[in-house]
């Protein structure tokens, strides 16, 4: 049995991306920057690409720089912005994705930026009108606030974030990995000035990403090299995988409502069952149990520490269930999460995130559900004795 529950970390590839990108890793290798047929081929696939990404988002082609992914894309918007704009004070959140955290914390170790982290509720909502005083005091600042977070799930409201930002000439940065082709992401009339994506978030390919850099940004050479994305990124581009991103992004685009109903019942199911186990100590993290403000395909819950240091996690992985404690990023190398630290300093208990696709069903739900029940039903010694043996009933 494999249940895969952990799809806010990666996703399986689709077979539709997989075909679409397969002419260009065999038939279409030319290098898109030669003057030749194939060559011209693979460059015209990667414009293509290009334009459909564009299209969905509602901006320009020009604006969507392709990237190694979006930690690549969240540290190029970043470092490029605090130079190109001279800017001396950052407004973030402590819940934002390490690529954002971790860059901020470099620039401030070295004296270059002041860095203020705007008040989250209980549930880890940005507080609007604390950014709106933030923002007061120092004007012409960089704000970086994500718009889906990726392991609660939250959703913030990028269109009031940026009113406010603007009111105070700032610039806006989010990141919009959890968003794009889950949620309808218009960067043209949201506000923002820099947005990132990933397509292995949206059963696309593993290192591909994209920057968008509105027009009137200004923007840094990333790379020097050959000259391509248009000077900003050189290198040879990764053609395949711009298919594949293009292609995934069209089809969990025009199967947004449909995806969203699907993740919602899901989790629907899943908050009920655990529900019903009647576990104290029990609780949901952030807005994740929420069907309006949150993300439909995240769950984040906090259940009672099992004996003896057990962790349900690993217990589910011994039977074929892969769920996450937080971000994957973080399980390698310190483990525990950032954002549950942030929200909950005090609490203990196992956090665990369930995050669903378009290929998880109710049986899959009821079957976790069932082994979670019979994990904390069981005695203590046969947790120690790792004698859950459910015959997946
Ligand atoms: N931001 C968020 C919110 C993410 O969830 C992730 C993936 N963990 C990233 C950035 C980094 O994306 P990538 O794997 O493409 O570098």
């Amino acid at each position: 049995m494999n249940i895969y529950l952990d799809n806010a970390a990666t996703t399986a590839i689709d077979s539709e991306v997989l075909n679409a990108m397969m002419p260009y890793l065999y038939r279409f290798y030319g290098n898109p920057s030669s003057n030749h047929s194939i060559g011209r081929k693979a460059h015209e696939a990667i414009e293509a690409s290009r334009k459909v990404i564009a299209d969905i988002l509602n901006v320009y082609p020009e604006e969507i720089f392709f990237t190694s992914g979006a930690t690549e894309a969240n540290n190029w918007a970043i470092t490029s912005s605090l130079e190109t704009y001279k800017i001396k004070h950052v407004i973030t959140s402590p819940i934002e994705h390490k690529s954002i955290l971790e860059t901020y914390t470099e620039h401030f170790y070295k004296n270059k930026i002041k860095l203020s982290f705007v008040n989250l509720d209980k549930k880890g909502n940005v507080n609007l009108s604390h950014l709106g005083k933030l923002l007061a005091q120092t004007p012409r600042s960089l704000v970086s606030l994500m718009h889906v977070n990726n392991e609660i799930g939250n959703i913030t409201n990028l269109e009031e974030v940026s009113e406010t930002a603007k009111a105070y000439r700032a610039v806006v940065h989010s990141d919009t990995v959890q968003s794009l082709g889950k949620l309808n992401l218009n960067l043209d009339s949201n506000g923002v000035d820099f947005a990132v994506g990933s397509a292995h978030k949206i059963h696309g390919p593993k290192g591909i990403g994209l920057l968008f850099a509105r027009k009137r940004t200004n923007l840094n050479t990333l790379l020097h090299g050959g000259g391509q994305e248009r000077g900003y990124r050189g290198g040879t581009e990764n053609v395949a995988s711009i298919v594949g991103f293009a292609k995934a992004l069209e089809i969990a685009q025009s199967n947004i409502e449909k995806n969203k109903k699907h993740h919602n019942i899901l989790k629907e199911r899943l908050i009920n069952s655990l529900l019903r186990i009647g576990l104290e100590d029990f609780e949901f993290n952030g807005e994740s149990d929420s069907f309006t403000n949150s993300l439909p395909n995240i769950l984040n819950v906090r259940f009672p520490s099992l004996p003896y240091n057990k962790l349900l996690l690993n217990i589910l992985d011994e039977q074929g269930i892969q769920v996450s404690s937080g971000s994957a990023c973080l399980n390698l190398s310190k483990g525990g999460s950032h954002v549950i630290s942030a929200l909950y300093p005090k609490s203990d208990g196992e956090n665990v995130r369930f995050s669903f696709s378009k290929y998880n069903s109710l049986f899959e739900i009821d079957t976790v559900a069932r082994i979670i029940s019979r994990v904390f039903k069981s005695d203590k010694r046969k947790i120690i004795a790792n004698e859950l043996v459910f015959a997946h009933a």
